[in-house]
């Protein structure tokens, strides 16, 4: 199938020859016709299957065929859970919007908000955000929504996951009833139909497994290792790997810091991305990354989530999550585009309980490995690691509680906006 065939003018198809695909990926060949016919959709789609260009193309193509008013009310708008994938959702829209008569913005919070205000001042047709900003601004009476045409709800499992229901069902109560909405979430959870039986119209129900990210396109590998083993052995799989471009996942942000200094100690190149990170040292690093001057990314979930980093070779889960899910979007970011992957998990011995549900999740009983001298401690305690100890969300989200203990979350500008911000993690 050809992009010729889904519908899309002139314009549309040349920004998409000039990004090099030659053929639309699944997901866009279902969204695509579908919200050109103004339908809301439903899709389940995760990071790597194309999503992206799969609402945004038609997004544009219905505001640049549409009325443009001389002041340029934001006429589209698509919130996203992290700053990182506003910034890269924003980075598409640019792209995919260079031939036409279309003016786009982002915004997200840890940064100043005044060049985020004159821009919007000056007219956008599509503002990418993250909620807690926008909301800011709309409190401030900074923007209207009250012309938005079209709603997309990207990653809608991570905004809930991150305590964001509250600010999104606000900001939908401020844009007009008859719009156009679409929905794009990684799992259909019941708080997500929830969601899309109450904003959504009629919605078509679309769906897309990413045809590399499958668990079974991915080599997956257990290593059981005594937990403090565990910086031992990651040191000697990259270092004798010769691995070049490796993302770690670790549970906490605190976990991240402590790692990436030991890899740095042992003369691998890391930089941690995380919550606590102030925006331009997560851009500085992830860009290391993606340039290859940085071998090693070690993330939290939270932070990770929706980063477009093509191609990678190697993901390793220091410590396995709590929430199954995560295991196969953390997994997800390997064997993509056609490479192959390889995805391991250093396992220590109270982590056997996530792993016995991650193998559930997955329908499959992981391979184990046991590394000489990095042998698993056999009177070590199986019980399951307390939420709180190092900890990251609890299966029940109940990091969204103000109860939920301090250092299991990646929440950011806390002392700024007490109010909000304090049951939720950071954007
Ligand atoms: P996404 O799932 O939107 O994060 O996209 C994942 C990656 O796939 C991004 O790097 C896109 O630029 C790329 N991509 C999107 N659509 C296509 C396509 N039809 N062919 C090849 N690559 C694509």
């Amino acid at each position: 199938m050809s992009f010729n065939s889904l519908g899309l003018t002139k314009a549309l198809l040349k920004a998409v020859d000039k990004q090099g695909y030659t053929s639309p990926s699944p997901i866009q060949q279902k969204a695509i016709p579908l919200i050109l016919e103004r339908k809301d959709v439903l899709a389940s789609a995760q990071t790597g299957t194309g999503k992206t260009a799969g609402f945004t193309l038609p997004m544009l193509q219905i505001l640049s065929q549409g009325q443009h008013l001389r002041k340029r009310p934001i006429r589209a708008l698509v919130l996203t859970p992290t700053r990182e994938l506003a910034a890269q959702v924003h980075a598409n829209v640019k792209s995919y919007s260079e031939f036409l008569d279309i003016r786009s913005t982002v915004i997200f919070g840890g940064v100043n908000q005044r060049p985020q205000v004159a821009t919007i001042r000056n007219g956008v047709d599509v503002l990418v955000a993250t909620p807690g900003r926008l909301l800011d601004l709309q409190n401030q009476g900074l923007l209207s929504l009250s012309n938005i045409e079209i709603l997309v709800l990207d990653e809608a499992d991570r905004m809930l996951d991150m305590g964001f229901l509250r600010d999104i069902k606000k900001i939908i109560s401020s844009l007009p009833r008859k719009r156009q909405t679409l929905l794009f979430s990684a799992t259909f959870s019941k708080e997500i139909k929830k969601l899309a039986n109450e904003f959504l119209h009629h919605p078509v129900l679309v769906e897309a497994t990413p045809e590399n990210t499958t668990v079974d396109a991915i080599e997956q590998k257990v290593y059981r290792v005594a937990k403090d083993k565990k910086t031992g052995l990651i040191i000697k799989l990259i270092s004798e790997g010769d691995w070049k471009q490796v993302l770690v996942f670790t549970r906490t942000k605190h976990g991240a810091n402590r790692l990436c200094k030991k890899m740095i100690s042992a003369g691998i190149s890391a930089a941690a991305i995380h919550g606590n990170k102030s925006q331009g040292a997560r851009t500085k690093a992830l860009a290391g990354f993606k340039n290859n001057s940085i071998r090693v990314l070690v993330a939290t979930d939270i932070a990770a989530r929706g980063l477009d980093i093509p191609l990678l070779p190697h993901v390793i889960n220091f410590e396995l999550p709590n929430i199954s899910e995560d295991y196969v979007h953390r997994i997800g970011r390997t064997g993509r585009a056609g490479a192959s992957g390889e995805a391991l998990s250093l396992v220590s011995a109270d982590e056997t309980t996530y792993l016995r549900d991650i193998e559930k999740l997955v329908g499959m009983k992981i391979p184990v490995d046991i590394v000489e001298g990095f042998e698993p401690d056999p009177n070590a305690s199986t019980k399951p690691i307390k939420q709180g100890q190092g900890g990251g969300r609890n299966r029940n989200n109940n990091s969204r509680k103000s109860s939920a203990p301090k250092n299991n979350s990646d929440k950011s500008n806390s002392s700024r906006r007490p109010k909000r911000n304090r049951n939720r993690r950071s954007n």
